[in-house]
């Protein structure tokens, strides 16, 4: 084959600025809220922390929601897709703190960085709403928030233990603990610490935010994640009394049934009463050091049912309600503060770990619930291991004596609840969200402290508290702003008298549990936004982020947008309708970091091969869902495939010259025609159905079939099969490589790819293979029908539902199971 000449040369450095110069220009991706008259479509990627460049994780979740902004368009919808930075937060303080550079400064420069980058991706953002969550004029609506959620009752402080960062100096969210005990940002052995800080009362909201996962189509593993943060569990709260000292310690179980059996009481180490029970006692020193040992292990170390148990004995005793026994309590570190009450009641007869508690501290192990006989254990252990499955009571209260513990459970606490000494009772895993943050780098909180009037919210008028200028960010144990002595002396706004601002700040995650607000909203001044502007977006039609927020970021955000809608600011209970959570770039099959060496920067790539192939690339390399591994082969050949496409088109556009383009005699085509023809209509429809389902991967895959066999048959078909079948390539990979795309349809037909709809396949020219379905209903023939040969099961199924026999028979019925037998049958179970 000839030299390509120049002009049919793949240079992706002259056609990218090319058409990001057009799109700049002329604000293609830009949006407005108003005369809008087509279906609107929000798209969004969850927005980035500008902190130095952006990495290979950035490329691919952006390439992953323009993928789906550009399809959404070209079906005709209007498509908000914004772009905005999550600019508050620690590692901008963190560098201050070292080099002296304001954060403000070292912010400012990454996001610049960001911008360029996300231009020179050819990323269709619609810019004329870009946001900074560190600017004021955003985080006076943050404030704004915050104060609505206070005078609703939903903010709130208390003194609270409290894991804290002695490195960073600062308290840390239970989720920014890591499974070791480590602060998740400098890796810091975490300690508590009992301060006075704000929370958002999430708690209020978690059978909600529970009950509502049903109705958001998210990937199943998320919704579990929630559900088990979440952790609802039904029992009852029962109260054991310290007579010594008259205090009452309320306790939750799930399993009164075996009340009668609990010989023992512990508490978390974490439990504030803890150090007040043993001090001055003999027993203080002990608990003061295991207490301070304990908090430093993880809460999964601590709840392995396998680890030894250790723990202290209190000294005290309680008393077990249901029957007047004294039993001793102890402290140990098997039980976690943030379950319950953080005491618990030991049954060590029907629970392993308290069984293995009492064993190891020769504590009376009780058997309330009779069992199957269990051989003896060695060390001559008559009562065996515990029994932790159902039976009738015994040993218990004889009014009791006899039940079955199912319906024992649901009696004894009806028998308390009459006298008084406990109830029914749900208990949640989910804690009420600390916000308070003793630091610089994020939005104060907008309350003032007078001595009269208590914590008073900052008038609305006087929004933004600004963040005050400081010169030592360095963390002192109290917020850095507390230096800023004139900007902490103010005035209460109710009574006027001399009063101080609050110096903590917000958690920044309080900055991004609602930015998807503004966006629709950006540049109103007067208002968060107007609720009839987010009545056209809200909800975000698809999200698009990792699945490393899909307990922190994903819950505050829906918490955040139920208690606005129930304040009235807006009308939807659900802030993201659909989710996609993309995998993570590996290198070698390891995770990309510095120390390792192995980065690949989306920058050198892009300068190297251009963004198309970057972004093509990044999807092709695998399901984009899962985590894939970098390889600069794989690189290559999607740079060739490309170069390939660009050549093939700039030839037939040349050829093609100016002569008039008909549309195609698809009616009259035969042979290598036909065959061009129905593989170009294969290509839109298996595109059109992997775009759907994320399946970029196969889409690009599919794309590259339909270039080969235009490269394989372009000698033997009529010009204009071959520019159809090229004109439909640039269309279907346009979401994938924008810019080439562009090109190649511009110069073949003289138009804008973007402004087109998507392209459909004629079903007369799709080739598919069919052969005949039996459909069965329990197990009898109920219907036949056509089905492709390459169907998915689930579009069998679907065949076969849709049979009209097949209807009649299911008609009012639950289907409890489909059985698919791929090539032959399926079976639709129905009662
Ligand atoms: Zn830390
Ligand atoms: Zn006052």
């Amino acid at each position: 084959m000839a030299e390509p000449r120049p002009e049919q040369r793949y240079d992706p450095h002259e056609i990218e600025p090319r058409w990001q110069a057009v799109w700049a220009n002329e604000r293609t991706w830009e949006v407005a809220n108003e005369g809008a008259t087509l279906e609107g479509s929000y798209v969004l990627e969850m927005l980035p922390y500008p902190s130095g460049e952006p990495h290979i994780g950035h490329l691919k979740v952006y390439s992953v929601g323009d993928a789906i902004a550009h399809y959404h368009r070209r079906l005709g919808r209007r498509v908000l897709h914004p772009m905005g930075y999550d600019s508050f937060g620690l590692p901008a303080e963190n560098h201050a703190i070292k080099t002296g550079v304001h954060p403000r400064a070292s912010t400012d420069a990454s996001i610049a960085s960001f911008q360029k980058q996300f231009r020179e991706w050819g990323i269709s953002i619609d810019w004329s709403r870009e946001l900074a969550t560190h600017e004021p004029s955003y985080y006076r609506w943050t404030q704004w928030i915050f104060l609505q959620l206070f005078e609703a009752g939903l903010a709130y402080r208390k003194e609270a233990a409290v894991k804290w960062c002695p490195h960073d100096q600062t308290v840390l969210a239970n989720e920014q603990v890591d499974a070791d005990g480590h602060c998740e940002r400098c890796g810091a052995t975490v300690e508590v610490r009992q301060l006075e800080q704000w929370f958002l009362r999430i708690t209020d909201y978690a059978e909600r935010l529970l009950g509502d996962l049903d109705g958001i189509d998210w990937p199943e593993h998320v919704k579990t994640m929630q559900r088990n943060w979440i952790g609802r569990s039904e029992g009852a709260e029962v109260t054991f009394r310290c007579e010594e000292l008259g205090i009452d310690y309320p306790v939750f179980t799930t399993r009164p049934d075996t009340l009668f059996g609990a010989t023992f009481f512990v508490m978390a180490p974490e439990h504030p009463d803890v150090l007040r029970l043993v001090g001055g006692t003999e027993r203080e020193q002990q608990v003061r050091e295991y207490v301070s040992h304990a908090i430093t292990e993880s809460g999964e170390e601590r709840g392995n049912a396998e680890k030894p148990k250790t723990g202290v004995p209190l000294g005290r005793t309680v008393t077990n309600p249901v029957n007047g026994e004294q039993i001793p309590m102890y402290v140990a570190d098997y039980v976690l503060m943030e379950y319950g009450t953080g005491a618990i009641m030991a049954v060590p007869g029907h629970d392993e770990r308290d069984y293995a508690f009492a064993r190891a501290f020769g504590l009376p192990i009780r058997r309330v619930i009779e069992g199957p006989p269990t051989p003896p254990q060695e060390g001559g252990d008559e009562q065996g291991l515990p029994y932790t499955g159902d039976g009738p009571l015994v040993s218990s209260n004889p009014q009791f004596d006899g039940m079955h513990n199912r319906q024992a459970l649901a009696a004894i606490v009806a028998w308390l609840d009459g006298e008084g000494k406990g109830h029914a009772s749900v208990n949640y895993r989910l804690r009420d969200w600390l916000i308070s943050r003793q630091r610089y780098w994020g939005a104060p909180i907008p309350i003032v402290y007078c001595e009269r009037c208590g914590a008073v919210a900052v008038p609305e008028a006087e929004l933004p508290v600004q963040l005050p200028e400081i010169e030592d960010y360095a963390p002192q144990g109290r917020s850095p702003l507390a230096a800023a002595e004139d900007w902490v002396r103010t005035g209460c706004p109710e009574c006027g008298d001399p009063a101080r601002r609050e110096t903590d700040t917000m958690d920044t995650f309080v900055d991004s549990s609602w930015y998807f607000l503004r966006y629709c909203d950006a540049s109103n001044e007067r208002a968060a936004w107007d609720p009839a502007v987010l009545r056209e977006w809200m909800p975000v039609d698809q999200y698009i982020g990792g699945v490393e927020h899909a307990i922190l970021h994903l819950m505050y955000a829906r918490f955040v947008t139920k208690a606005l809608a129930d304040l009235g600011h807006l009308d939807v209970q659900e802030p993201f309708r659909a989710l996609f959570t993309q995998g993570m770039i590996t290198k070698d099959g390891a995770k990309m970091s510095k120390s390792r060496g192995n980065v690949v920067s989306p920058a050198s790539i892009v300068e190297r091969y251009g963004a198309d192939t970057a972004r093509c690339y990044i999807l092709f390399i695998g399901p984009p869902d899962q985590d894939a591994d970098w390889s600069d082969e794989g690189m290559e050949g999607v740079h060739r495939f490309l170069s390939r496409l660009c050549r093939l088109a700039a030839e037939t556009a040349e050829r093609a010259g100016s002569e008039d383009r008909g549309p195609m005699p698809s009616d009259r085509a035969q042979g290598d025609d036909l065959a061009l023809l129905r593989k170009t209509h294969w290509a839109i429809e298996k595109v059109s159905g992997d775009l759907r389902r994320f399946a970029f991967n196969t889409a690009i895959a599919a794309v590259m079939e339909l270039l080969n066999d235009c490269s394989r048959l372009r000698d033997s078909v009529e010009l204009e099969t071959l520019r159809f079948a090229l004109v439909s390539a640039a269309s279907l990979l346009f979401p994938f490589a924008p810019h080439v795309c562009a090109d190649i349809y511009d110069r073949l037909t003289g138009e804008r790819v973007w402004e087109q709809p998507w392209p459909q396949a004629d079903p007369a020219l799709l080739e598919r293979e069919v052969y005949e379905l039996v459909c069965q209903v329990n197990g009898k023939l109920r219907d036949r029908v056509q089905a492709p040969s390459d169907a998915s099961p689930d579009e069998l199924k679907e065949l076969c539902r849709a049979a009209p026999n097949v209807r009649a028979h299911v008609d009012g019925k639950e289907i409890v199971k489909e059985i698919v037998v791929p090539g032959k049958l399926v079976n639709l179970v129905v009662r």
